[in-house]
């Protein structure tokens, strides 16, 4: 598809596989490429897809990868579930009629340039997950909370004041632009490198209080451990009972989103693939970066590509029948939050954060 020199295509086949895909696939989809990402020279594409219906009231589900680059894992199941999609589409009525009925946004690649360099931050040094102009509520761990001392530093947010990154500022606009005018959204942005467990971490990075639609994110937790009560690998949590952060792009954007769309139901997810259990079986991996975040040997690669496929589907069936299990009335919303606190923060008795 494009001409690349062969130091790129041998550092980063995630991107070779993509536009082999978008080649393979792209009758289905809209492809935009609105960013290009500068390292050394070089000018990566930031690829933006949408499939689907293109109906302003079709409910939108935004599938997010290779944020930090080092978590390539990240990327590539994303890049499993696109091949799986676009082949079956060929025979499958049921995909077909899932995706007419709902708007499928797709950004597999965020960080081409960190993937490159096999490091989580982006070309700059900087930690894209801290990039955002948000600040937290409180305090936030020494460093892992994002840091403005320097970027030899990890986690570094930037300096203030700076606009976004290029990365961070294309992926907002474009789901700022998806989401705009839509009553039900929800994302999945694919992470690894934190646990043993695969976690599903729903906002606020910012603040241990309640997120405003924690009652949502409980309905579509119940939805998905009744209907798959064989996939208890994942552990659906706020993300701040693990620690708090600054500047996360999912704090800004569903912020951003709720100012917008007050009445809407937006539900940004965080897969977080516990890869110390990948450590634990094979300790080789603890001598090396990459190993840290990816699983190396080709069996275990093979396993966790397919693993998350029933989590992609399910997220297709849940957004498009959004409509019909979110709380909608002020009694569906007060039951929904008051399940959602009796699991997730039992005895609490404050009040939610500021943005309703
Ligand atoms: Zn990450």
């Amino acid at each position: 598809m494009i001409q690349r020199i062969s130091r790129i295509k041998a550092a980063l086949p995630e991107l070779t596989e993509l536009e082999s895909l978008l080649e393979e696939g792209k009758q289905y989809m809209r492809i935009r490429v609105p960013a290009h990402i500068q390292h050394q020279g070089e000018h990566l594409p930031f690829y933006v897809l949408e499939m689907g219906s293109n109906s302003p009231n079709a409910p939108v589900l935004s599938l997010v990868g290779g944020v930090h680059g080092v978590e390539r894992i990240g990327t590539q199941v994303i890049l499993a579930f696109m091949k799986s999609l676009i082949r079956r589409l060929h025979w499958d009525p049921v995909v077909r009629d899932q995706l007419e009925n709902i708007r499928l946004l797709i950004i597999p690649l965020v960080n081409p340039g960190g993937m490159l360099d096999n490091s989580r931050c982006n070309p700059s040094g900087i930690d894209l997950m801290r990039n955002a102009p948000v600040e937290a509520e409180g305090k936030t761990p020494w460093l892992v909370g994002g840091q403005r001392i320097s970027s030899s530093l990890p986690w570094y947010r930037g300096a203030a004041g700076q606009p976004m990154q290029p990365e961070s500022q294309a992926l907002s606009d474009a789901v700022h632009h998806a989401l705009k005018g839509q009553k039900f959204c929800i994302s999945l942005d694919c992470h690894s490198g934190f646990g043993t467990r695969d976690r599903m971490w729903f906002p606020y990075a910012k603040s241990t209080a309640p997120w405003p639609d924690i009652g949502a994110a409980h309905v579509l937790t119940e939805l998905f451990e009744h209907s798959f009560p064989h996939h208890d690998q994942y552990l659906f949590e706020p993300q701040a009972h693990s620690y708090t952060t600054n500047g996360d792009l999912w704090d800004y954007l569903y912020d951003d989103y709720k100012a917008q769309q007050p009445d809407g139901c937006f539900i940004p997810m965080t897969l977080e693939m516990g890869s110390w259990l990948w450590v634990k079986k094979n300790p080789r991996h603890l001598f090396r970066y990459h190993g840290l975040f990816n699983p190396i040997l080709p069996h275990r690669h093979q396993r966790i590509l397919r693993r998350h496929l029933v989590l992609f589907d399910f997220l297709m069936a849940a957004t498009r029948t959004m409509p019909d299990w979110a709380p909608a009335t002020a009694n569906e919303k007060g039951l929904a939050l008051e399940a959602a606190l009796g699991r997730w923060y039992p005895g609490y008795d404050g009040k939610l954060t500021s943005i309703v």
